[in-house]
Order: C-alpha cells, then sequence, then structure tokens
C-alpha cells in the first residue's frame, strides 16, 4: 500500500525533493512572549475591498498589538481569473488609510519578513510539498473526473437525496492502483488532487470558535480539491499551509467560512498542524425594509470601502464606527474617555457580537459628527483641504486660497459649551461654506411667511445703515433687537407669545430675515460670526441685492 502511495506521489511530483520537516525549519516557531497573538488578513486581490474586510482587520490588528504579537498581510492571489490590475495595491493603501500597520507580509515595496513569500501565487511550491507528503501518506489522490462525469454525479446525488460532492462510493479514483493513475497521467489526462477524506457521513464535531463559543458540526467526509488541475491550491488548503507556516495563533475571518470548518479543521489534523484559534465574525447586516439582509456589494454604495473616503468620512470616524460595532462596552468607554486615542481601550473578544451586527450609516453619521465636533478648526481645515484636493478640486481651491479665514469658518461654534454637531462628512462642506464665497452664494431658502415682504425689505434697508462690523456679539445682538422694536416686533420671543397681538412678531424673525439675505439659507451656524468673516462691504452688498429683489 505504502509503496503505491510513494509511487504516486513521485509521479506526481518528480521535482519535490524537500519535505514538511524541512518546511518546519525553514519557517520556526516564532520568538515570541507567552500570549503574543500573531494574527493576518488575508485577502484577495479582486480589485473590491468589502466595508466588511474592516472588521476582521481591526480585530486583527488590535489582538495582536494589544498582546506584543504581530499582524500580517498575505495576499490570496491563487484565483487567476479574479486578480485585477492594480488590485494588490489597492488594498494596500485601503487598510494603510485606515490605520492598519502591518509588521510583515506583502508590502508596496515587496515583501518584508522571513516567513513569506507573502503572496500565494509564489508559494506553489510549498503546497507541493505538503501535498506530495499527503499523497504518500494515502491522504490525497489524484482524482481524474471530467466535468461532464461531475455533473452526472450530481444529478444522481441530486435525485438520491444524498450530500452533493466526490466522496466514499462516488469517487472512482478514491482507490486506483499505480499503474492505472500512471496510463492516465502518460495519456495527458487532466486532474486534480483531492484529499482522502477520513471522515465519516454522519459523524460529528465539536469546535469553540473564540467568538461564537462552542459549537457541534457535522463532520466534512468529502474529498475536496486541494490543488487544481493547473496545481495552484484552492483557499481551503493553501490558508491551512500558510497559517501553520506563518505560525499564526489566532484566524479572524468573517462568519461565510464558518461553513468550510469542518473541512478546515480536517486538513489541519491531516496535515499533523495544530489548529489556530478561530474567530468567525457576524455578517454586517442592514436593515432594508421590515427585514435584514447581508450589505451588498452589488446594491448598496455603502459596501465599498472607497464609499468612505469619497464620502469624506474622517478615518477616525469609520474607525469609531467599526469599534463600536465590534465591541458592545466601545460606546460606554468613550463616552467616559472622550479625549483617549481608540488604541487605549482593551478590546476585548468577549465583548463581541455572536450574531449578525447592525449596519447603519445614520449612526455612522451620529459617531462622525461627535468625532468632528471633537476636533480643533486646524485638523478639520486639513482634513478638507486633503479630501477636497482629490473630490472636489472647485472646493479646494477656494478653501486654500486663504487658509486662515476658512480656519476661522471652522471655528465658529467649535469651542462653545456645546461645540455644532452638524457635519458628518467632508462631502458636506460645500454645502456648509458656499455663501461665503460669492462664487458659490445664492439664496436657496424663502424668506420667513410670516413676515410681510414691505417689513422684510425694510428690515434689509434699515440694518444696512445700522450694522458695524466692530460690535461684539452683545452689541451686535442690542442692534438686532433695536430693529425690532423699532419696527413692531417684540425683542424677546417669550413676549411675543404671551401677547401675540401687540407685535408683528418677534427678534427671532429679524435675525432669519438677516440671516437668509446673508447665507441664503434658513439654517447656518452663528450669524454674527459668519458677518464677521465675510466682512463690511460683501454683508452690505448681499442686504442691498436682497432687498432690491423683493417685490412689495
Ligand atoms: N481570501 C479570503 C477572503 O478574501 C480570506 C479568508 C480568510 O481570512 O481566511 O475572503
Amino acid at each position: 500500500m505504502e509503496d503505491k502511495n510513494l509511487l504516486i506521489a513521485n509521479l506526481l511530483f518528480p521535482d519535490i525533493t524537500q519535505t514538511p520537516e524541512d518546511m518546519e525549519k525553514r519557517f520556526p516557531e516564532r520568538a515570541l512572549a507567552e500570549g503574543a497573538k500573531v494574527t493576518r488578513i488575508a485577502p484577495s486581490p479582486t480589485g473590491f475591498v468589502h466595508f466588511g474586510n474592516l472588521f476582521p482587520a481591526f480585530v486583527s490588528e488590535r489582538l495582536a498589538r494589544q498582546s506584543g504579537g504581530v499582524f500580517l498581510l498575505r495576499i490570496e492571489d491563487t484565483d487567476s481569473q479574479r486578480r485585477v490590475e492594480g488590485a494588490v495595491d489597492t488594498i494596500i493603501s485601503s487598510f494603510a488609510h485606515y490605520g492598519l500597520v502591518f509588521d510583515e507580509g506583502v508590502t508596496a515595496n515587496g515583501d518584508s519578513g522571513i516567513y513569506g513569500p507573502y503572496s500565494q501565487s509564489q508559494r506553489a511550491f510549498i503546497y507541493h510539498v505538503f501535498a506530495k507528503d499527503l499523497v504518500e501518506r494515502g491522504l490525497a489522490y489524484p482524482c481524474f473526473l471530467t466535468k461532464e462525469e461531475l455533473e452526472d454525479i450530481r444529478a444522481q446525488q441530486e435525485a438520491q437525496k444524498v450530500l452533493p460532492g466526490c466522496y466514499g462510493r462516488w469517487s472512482r479514483y478514491r482507490d486506483c492502483g499505480f499503474e492505472t493513475v500512471k496510463q492516465l497521467i502518460d495519456e495527458g489526462k487532466p486532474y486534480v488532487l483531492r484529499l482522502r477524506s477520513p471522515g465519516k457521513e454522519g459523524g460529528r464535531i465539536t469546535f469553540t470558535d473564540v467568538v461564537k463559543g462552542k459549537l457541534e458540526m457535522d463532520e466534512n467526509y468529502v474529498d475536496q480539491v486541494l490543488l487544481k488541475s493547473d496545481g495552484i491550491p484552492t483557499y481551503h488548503f493553501a490558508h491551512a499551509v500558510d497559517d501553520h507556516l506563518m505560525r499564526v495563533t489566532h484566524v479572524v475571518r468573517g462568519e461565510e467560512w464558518l461553513s468550510s470548518l469542518p473541512l478546515h479543521l480536517q486538513l489541519f489534523r491531516v496535515l499533523n498542524f495544530k489548529a489556530p484559534k478561530y474567530l468567525h465574525i457576524s455578517l454586517l447586516m442592514k436593515q432594508d425594509g421590515g427585514s435584514k439582509r447581508k450589505l451588498s456589494k452589488r446594491h448598496d454604495p455603502e459596501a465599498a470601502l472607497t464609499y468612505y473616503r469619497q464620502q469624506g468620512y474622517p478615518v477616525r470616524a469609520v474607525r469609531e464606527y467599526v469599534m463600536t460595532l465590534l465591541n458592545s462596552n466601545y460606546e460606554e468607554w468613550r463616552m467616559q474617555n472622550p479625549a483617549l486615542p481608540l488604541e487605549d481601550f482593551k478590546f476585548t473578544t468577549a465583548k463581541m457580537a455572536h450574531s449578525g451586527s447592525l449596519f447603519d450609516l445614520q449612526k455612522l453619521d451620529d459617531v462622525s459628527k461627535n468625532t468632528i465636533a471633537a476636533m480643533s478648526a486646524a485638523e478639520v481645515t486639513k482634513q478638507v483641504l486633503d479630501w477636497s484636493r482629490d473630490f472636489d478640486p472647485k472646493l479646494h481651491a477656494l478653501l486654500s486660497a486663504d487658509r486662515a479665514r476658512t480656519e476661522k469658518i471652522f471655528e465658529i461654534g467649535r469651542n462653545d459649551a456645546k461645540p455644532r454637531k452638524d457635519i458628518a462628512k467632508w462631502s458636506e462642506i460645500r454645502g456648509y461654506t458656499d455663501f461665503f464665497f460669492d462664487s458659490l452664494f445664492e439664496i436657496k431658502d424663502a424668506f420667513p411667511e410670516n413676515v410681510s415682504p414691505a417689513d422684510t425689505k425694510q428690515i434689509l434697508t434699515r440694518y444696512k445703515s445700522i450694522y458695524s462690523e466692530k460690535d461684539d456679539p452683545q452689541q451686535w445682538f442690542e442692534r438686532v433687537k433695536e430693529l425690532a422694536s423699532d419696527l413692531g416686533f417684540a425683542q424677546k420671543p417669550k413676549d411675543y407669545k404671551n401677547n401675540p397681538q401687540l407685535y408683528k412678531g418677534h427678534v427671532g424673525d429679524i435675525s432669519m430675515v438677516l440671516r437668509v439675505a446673508v447665507t441664503g439659507k434658513t439654517k447656518s451656524p452663528d450669524l454674527f460670526s459668519i458677518m464677521q468673516i465675510l466682512g463690511k462691504d460683501c454683508v452690505i452688498q448681499r442686504l442691498c441685492s436682497a432687498a432690491n429683489k423683493i417685490k412689495e
């Protein structure tokens, strides 16, 4: 029996002379302190980075960092049909953008670290060493079933209502002799290498996932493909070899891989590897009407990581939001420690959600508003300029022409006891700052309806002659109040409320008329500060122009 396997192994892998022991020596155990975790992310370069990819990435990064371990980047590029030009750079720059720093792995300038190569396409030789060993030990075999034969088997299995796949009696090449194999190979018949699964139909396995806890699942008994007909490994086989040889201790990945876990654990067993700990992260769900569904690459623009950059969510806000979804006690910690860096939070797997986290853009906006409200005007200015350079060059030109003035714009309301929380993302800045620039200014909102056109015109013309740039905020407001009473409006909203028959309205109506004339909108930050930044000439000019347009 052994001879047969050895003969087949040599026939399939004539050039492989190294053994698994050689590989163990080449990639030795890491000399790390007790408890240090080695984690990785292992994206495929498809050109698309899903927002959900940030979750395993953040968890992996935190676990490694907090334990003094290693966080590495491996590129799983074995599927040549899905490989996209430039996709590896996209992966590297996307994660770098979100502050994820790798200790090891693929970088923009090649590999870094001694456990590489870190791209699976460059590791064929290593996989073949282990594949050959499995064949030698009777745990893998070449399978020559054609596509048609496989389809036929599947149809029969469907008719008999049994598990689809190549296994047991369905697997014609499982127990082939050397001569038959040799003959088929000599004939040039294509083949894949399959696991000779030691699993039993009806067998069960138990397993403890770090996040999901104890799980019981059907044992794998399907002879899954390990190497495809071109000799390239499947994800299942490659990840087992890689995570073992890169000495990964904790595999953090999406829940979609949970169903493959019995196969993966079996692979670790037949390969004589100690299995890493697994953390399967819940899928991101989106509320869609009355039901929840997966955040979908096809239907939801926010599924793409690029969306957040284009929209101009600050990196810190996205990180904050991801943390609130990842650890149930994060928000509470943040409330108690508003000024501390996120890295000071003690991330624990015990506080991770066991089932689907709900993705909610509204919640992200709230988190982001808080994050932006806590930034200094100088930081907002810097981030807005960085963002607009790429995504709104026209706005960038306006904002960068006088940086000090731009900073003053973002200063408004920022140092108040309750800072304004009205910006969620940089793409809102155009609408927030447009009226500071004559080229973008236009009257968008209507003047208040409860003020007659004649009064509106009066307010604008009278105010024009009393406005003084030298006023402080109190003096400024005094003038508005005086104007109110001169024109028959109450100086205090309360007075008007108590005796509406005595007044035309109250001081708030006066400010609203001025606000619409000067900013074009009924909602804006503090009007006094806006007027200061615009300067007297501009204020007067806008008051005149608005007054001229009013038809009494
Ligand atoms: N290449 C796999 C993916 O992109 C990685 C899964 C894993 O982290 O093991 O989904």
